[in-house]
C-alpha cells in the first residue's frame, strides 16, 4: 500500500469555521424566528461592478469567434494584464517592476501556499500569532514542522505573538530564520504597519539573509495616507521580498479567482553549494510546469478593475465596506469595548468585554445579540481574549448588530 504524506495528519482538524457553523446552526434551529446577523465571514458580499462585468462578458464573447479565441495562455498571465497592474498599482507608489516579475494567478491563498515549492525544507519559518492559517498549515503539510503542542504551536516554526502589548507589531525573531511571513493590513487583527516598521523588517531581512513573504491582500482598504501599500515602497525590498496581491477582496473576485505574485529578479537564494540563483527563475519554472494560467475572460475582467470607470466603481464598494467598519468600531468603542483595526482593513479586532474567552464571548454574542463573529483564539493562541468582526456586510445588518451589542454592553 502506498505511504501517504502523514504530515497532513499533524494538522489539527479544521476546527474554527466548522465549529462556528455547528453552533450557529444549533442556535437557528432553536430560534427560528430570530434574525441572526453574520459578521464572521471573511468573504465579500457585493456583486462584481458593471465595468468588470462588461469586460468579463466581452472576454467570453471573444472565445466564441475563431479570430479572437484564446486557448492556452502564458502560464505567467498575459503581459497586458501584468503591464496594467504595473502601471496602475505600482508606478503610482514609485515602484518600478518588469512584466517578467509579475505572475498572474488564481489567487493569493494558492500562491502563498505554492511558493513553498521553491524553498528548501531546511528553511526556518517565522509567522505571526494570530495568523491567516494558510501560512502555518502549508508549512506543516510540506513537512517543515514536528507535531503541535498543547497550545497549538508546531515544533520547528518560530511564532511571533501580535498582542495589545506590542501594538500588534511583532518583535524580530531572536533565532535565525530564513522565511518571514508578514500580512499588512492584517487579517485577523485589522492593524497595519507604518513605513518605518516595514523598513525595520526589510533591514532585518537583508541583514539576516531572510526572505519576506508579504501578503498585501487588503492593501486597497488602506484609508490613511502614508501607510505603505506595497513592501517595495521600502528601499531594498526587491532584494528580500515576494509580494502577494489579490483581486478577491479588492474587487469581489473571491468566486472569480485572480491574484498576482511579484517575484523580483534581484531576489536571490543560495544553492546547496553556495551559488546564488534568482527565485524568479524558479517560480517561473514552477508555474510553467504546475500551473496553466488564469482563464482569458477572468484576466480581461481583472484588467477592467484598473480602468478609470472600473476603479471608481470598485472604490465605491471598498468605501462602503470601510464605512461599515467605522460604524462597528465607533459603535463598540462608545459602548466601552476596546477595538483595533477597522481603519485600514475591513476587520475589527475587539478585546472581549469582562475578560471573557473568545469562545465564551462568541456564545454570549450569539445567544443574547444573535450576532455571529469569529473567536480570536481560532487564529492562534495569542488571539485568545479577542474577537474578529468583519465589515463585509450589508449596512442595515451592520447597524442592527452594533445596536444590539451596544444595548447589551453599553454603559
Ligand atoms: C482573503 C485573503 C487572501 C486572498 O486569497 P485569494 O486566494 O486571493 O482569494 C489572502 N490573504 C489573506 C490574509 C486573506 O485574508
Amino acid at each position: 500500500m502506498a505511504r501517504l504524506n502523514d504530515n497532513y495528519l499533524k494538522l489539527q482538524a479544521g476546527y474554527l469555521f466548522p465549529e462556528i457553523s455547528r453552533r450557529v446552526t444549533a442556535f437557528v434551529d432553536d430560534h427560528p424566528n430570530d434574525k441572526v446577523i453574520r459578521l464572521g465571514i471573511g468573504d465579500v458580499t457585493k456583486p462584481l461592478v458593471p465595468a468588470v462585468l462588461k469586460a468579463f462578458h466581452d472576454g467570453v464573447d471573444d472565445m466564441a469567434q475563431g479570430s479572437s479565441f484564446h486557448g492556452y495562455g502564458p502560464e505567467q498571465g498575459y503581459s497586458w494584464l501584468a503591464q496594467t497592474i504595473i502601471d496602475k498599482a505600482y508606478k503610482p507608489l514609485g515602484v518600478e517592476l518588469k512584466t517578467s516579475e509579475v505572475f498572474i494567478s488564481d489567487g493569493s491563498k494558492c500562491d502563498s501556499a505554492n511558493i513553498l515549492d521553491i524553498f528548501d525544507l531546511s528553511c526556518k519559518v517565522a509567522i505571526g500569532d494570530p495568523v491567516y492559517p494558510v501560512y502555518n498549515d502549508t508549512n506543516v503539510m510540506v513537512g517543515r514542522t514536528g507535531q503541535a503542542n498543547e497550545q497549538g504551536y508546531y515544533e520547528g516554526i518560530v511564532y511571533m505573538p501580535c498582542t495589545e502589548e506590542n501594538g500588534f507589531a511583532p518583535a524580530y525573531p531572536t533565532e535565525n530564520v530564513d522565511i518571514i511571513y508578514l500580512c499588512y493590513p492584517n487579517n485577523p487583527t485589522g492593524t497595519t504597519a507604518t513605513k518605518e516598521q516595514l523598513k525595520g523588517w526589510v533591514d532585518y531581512a537583508l541583514a539576516n539573509d531572510a526572505v519576506i513573504l508579504f501578503d498585501a491582500a487588503y492593501e486597497a482598504f488602506i484609508t490613511e495616507p502614508g501607510i505603505p501599500h506595497s513592501i517595495y515602497e521600502i528601499e531594498g525590498a526587491k532584494q528580500c521580498a515576494i509580494e502577494f496581491r489579490s483581486f478577491s477582496k479588492t474587487a469581489g473576485f473571491t468566486g472569480v479567482r485572480c491574484g498576482l505574485t511579484v517575484v523580483p529578479e534581484d531576489l536571490m537564494g543560495t544553492t546547496e553549494n553556495g551559488n546564488k540563483v534568482s527565485f524568479n527563475q524558479l517560480w517561473n519554472r514552477r508555474q510553467g510546469t504546475k500551473f496553466n494560467g488564469v482563464s482569458y475572460p477572468v484576466q480581461k475582467a481583472a484588467a477592467a478593475v484598473y480602468s478609470d470607470e472600473g476603479w471608481a466603481q470598485v472604490k465605491e464598494i471598498i468605501d462602503y465596506y470601510m464605512a461599515n467598519a467605522k460604524i462597528i468600531r465607533e459603535g463598540l468603542e462608545a459602548a466601552g469595548i476596546t477595538c483595533y483595526g477597522g481603519v485600514n482593513a475591513p476587520y475589527i479586532w475587539l478585546k472581549t468585554p469582562e475578560g471573557m474567552t473568545s469562545w465564551d464571548f462568541f456564545d454570549k454574542l450569539l445567544n443574547e445579540c444573535f450576532v455571529v463573529g469569529t473567536p480570536g483564539s481560532g487564529f492562534g493562541p495569542s488571539g485568545e481574549g479577542y474577537f474578529r468582526l468583519s465589515a463585509f456586510g450589508e449596512r442595515e445588518n451592520v447597524e442592527e448588530a452594533v445596536k444590539r451589542i451596544v444595548a447589551k454592553w453599553g454603559k
